[in-house]
């Protein structure tokens, strides 16, 4: 099976032996793939895997799925990545975007997306329709990060992409999340879980797809729980 799980609040998250008990499966199962999908920028993702035990994926999609990264090699996934890049307006997004009032700027290096934190004085819908000038998508997650993304990118976008190139069988591909950034790899058809502790609007956004599990245990205790929910991933426990 293939596991293609987000980072912060779900493969990261859960109870210290839910999270012992999944990294444990997957350091000692192979036949266990794992793919990060996050909204972090890769440098983030290897210092995490620098510091911890954490089980090293062989794909990393980070940026909202603007970028797509081997592990072993750290070489850009082709050509996927010049897809995406080809999408891009390049640098004039951050200049247009600074017209928008109450934006804050992440100051992360990014290639292929600028990010933001927004709250409630920020003007949503002159973002949205700037945006929406430049050929770009805006993503709103967990109620504080707008990213602006180039058109038709998401994570969902950048995972089929990928598994195309991989050639995997459709019905063994398990993906996990907890915020609206997420919304996109359920909506590629996947089996899913929307792990416990959710954002109420990915709950709530979700709630009618029988192909996701909305779990009860949060974090990595919602991906142990999918695998015991899904027929097809319970021999792997
Ligand atoms: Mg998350």
């Amino acid at each position: 099976m293939l596991l293609a799980t987000d980072l912060d609040g779900t493969f990261l998250g859960g109870t210290p032996e839910d999270k012992e008990r999944l990294y444990h499966l997957l350091h000692h199962n192979k036949e266990i793939q794992l793919i990060f999908v996050t909204g972090r920028g890769i440098r983030s993702v290897l210092n995490l895997l620098e510091d911890t035990a954490l089980p090293r994926p062989e794909y990393i999609i980070c940026d909202v799925g603007a970028t797509v990264t081997h592990l072993p090699t750290l070489a850009a996934v082709e050509p996927v990545q010049s897809n995406i890049a080809a999408k891009w307006p390049g640098d004039h997004v951050r200049e247009t975007m600074k017209k928008v009032r109450g934006l804050l700027h992440q100051e992360a290096q990014q290639q292929y997306r600028c990010s933001y934190y927004y709250d409630e004085e920020t003007d949503i819908e002159s973002a949205r329709e700037i945006a929406a000038s430049l050929q770009c998508d805006m993503v709103l997650s967990a109620g504080k990060y707008l990213d602006i993304l180039p058109g038709g990118v998401n994570k969902g976008y950048t995972l089929q992409q990928l598994l195309e190139i991989l050639v995997l069988p459709h019905h063994k591909i398990l993906v996990a999340g907890d915020s609206m950034n997420d919304i996109t790899m359920y909506e590629t058809g996947f089996k899913g879980v929307v792990v416990g502790d959710s954002e109420a609007e990915l709950v709530r956004r979700t709630a009618g797809m029988s192909h996701v599990l909305q779990a009860q245990r949060a974090g990595a205790g919602g991906i142990l729980e999918a695998m015991a929910f899904f027929p097809e991933f319970r021999s792997y426990l």
